[in-house]
């Protein structure tokens, strides 16, 4: 997968860690240190199918997490856009 390239901008992709930020149900679920590929021009990341599989199995299994957080929610539904929608 080295040599792939991103599918939006066509640039390079590198392998890294990065943390990702899972719906799942009505909750969040955060996995840290994923590994992925990601676009060193975009920031599109892109997961391997056993990274899926992982993460897939992960929310699964429903196993205890290392830590739990609080999370803070803010609602942004009173900005405005430019664009109308
Ligand atoms: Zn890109």
């Amino acid at each position: 997968m080295t040599e792939q390239k991103c599918l939006y901008c066509q640039g390079r992709l590198a392998l890294r860690r990065v943390n990702r930020l899972q719906p799942y149900g009505n909750r969040w679920i955060l996995i840290e240190n994923l590994p992925a590929w990601v676009c060193t021009q975009c920031g599109e990341r892109y997961y391997t199918p056993q990274v899926h599989d992982y993460v897939v199995n992960l929310l699964r299994c429903n196993s205890s997490p290392q830590r739990t957080e609080v999370v803070k929610v803010y609602d942004a539904i009173q900005v405005t856009t430019e664009i109308p929608v």
